[in-house]
């Protein structure tokens, strides 16, 4: 006969055991089952946030800036889901249209004061060593002013260029214009960088050189334009010395609103 001693031991023992094995059991299945379920929840995630980041794209084409103010206050976490989007569809592009605006600025040297229009994540502010004032509709970094850009908080006649690089998105894009016109000095330059299929106007886009006409109607003088490139145009404007003290009616062409593809 055991002793009731031993026989407790022998049971704690064989307890250890048991759970020693049950442990290695779930630290194996937690080593090899992980893989499979991961990978799918994976493309499960991206494909939501893809057709998420084409809703808040859509949204953004499709409303004010005003609204998209709105839209992004309420949640400002969309943003930074549309820039993942954004990101993902501008590693797709050969040329970004913010490496060329970006040359330019470097070639006209540091003194030029710059305002980036719709900065996103404000690279350009980064790229160069002039002074850049950088707004967006939301601001994840010191150095960006969250504001809707058809009201900035620059002084008139205050800054030499003005650059709008894919931010020409609510549906009231004139007043994005008109702000660049009010803050930029006479002879300053706007510099507009354009998705290409927005200025189709075989596939419901807007005629490039009704475009012009209008951003000339506003004050400003066409100087070049560059339409080499097969996803982006180019435009370069200057404020016009000598404004019109009469002001026109402009008559702006409507510019097709940007959707992506589903991947
Ligand atoms: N210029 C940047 C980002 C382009 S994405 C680049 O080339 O990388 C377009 C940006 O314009 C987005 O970040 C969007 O939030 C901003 N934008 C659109 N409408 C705006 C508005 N009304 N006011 C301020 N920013 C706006």
């Amino acid at each position: 006969m055991e002793s009731g001693k031993r026989k407790r031991e022998k049971q704690t023992k064989k307890k250890k055991m048991n759970n020693n094995k049950r442990r290695r059991k779930h630290d194996q299945s937690q080593q090899t089952l992980p893989l499979k379920p991961s990978s799918f929840l994976d493309k499960m995630k991206a494909r939501l946030s893809s057709g998420h980041f084409r809703m808040i794209n859509e949204k953004l084409y499709t409303c004010t800036g005003d609204q998209a103010l709105h839209y992004f206050n309420q949640d400002p976490y969309l943003f930074n889901l549309y820039h993942s989007g954004y990101q993902q569809q501008m590693s797709h592009w050969p040329v970004q249209p913010l490496d060329t605006i970006i040359q330019w600025i470097k070639s006209r040297g540091p003194s030029l004061v710059v305002a980036d229009f719709g900065c996103g994540d404000a690279r350009l502010a980064k790229s160069v060593k002039n002074k850049v004032f950088s707004f967006d509709l939301v601001s994840n970094d010191p150095s960006v002013i969250a504001c809707d850009m058809s009201n900035t908080p620059l002084e008139s006649f205050s800054v030499d260029v003005a650059v709008f690089c894919l931010s020409l998105m609510g549906t009231n894009f004139p007043s994005y214009l008109q702000e660049a016109h009010r803050i930029l000095r006479l002879g300053g330059w706007l510099l507009i960088a354009e998705v290409k299929s927005r200025f189709d106007p075989n596939n419901g886009g807007a005629d490039p050189n009704n475009f012009l006409k209008a951003t000339c109607d506003l004050g400003f003088a066409s100087v070049s334009k560059d339409f080499s490139n097969k996803m982006f145009l180019l435009f370069f404007f200057q404020k016009k010395k000598k404004q019109s003290s009469v002001k026109k009616e402009i008559e702006w062409p409507q510019l097709k609103p940007c959707v992506y593809k589903r991947r």
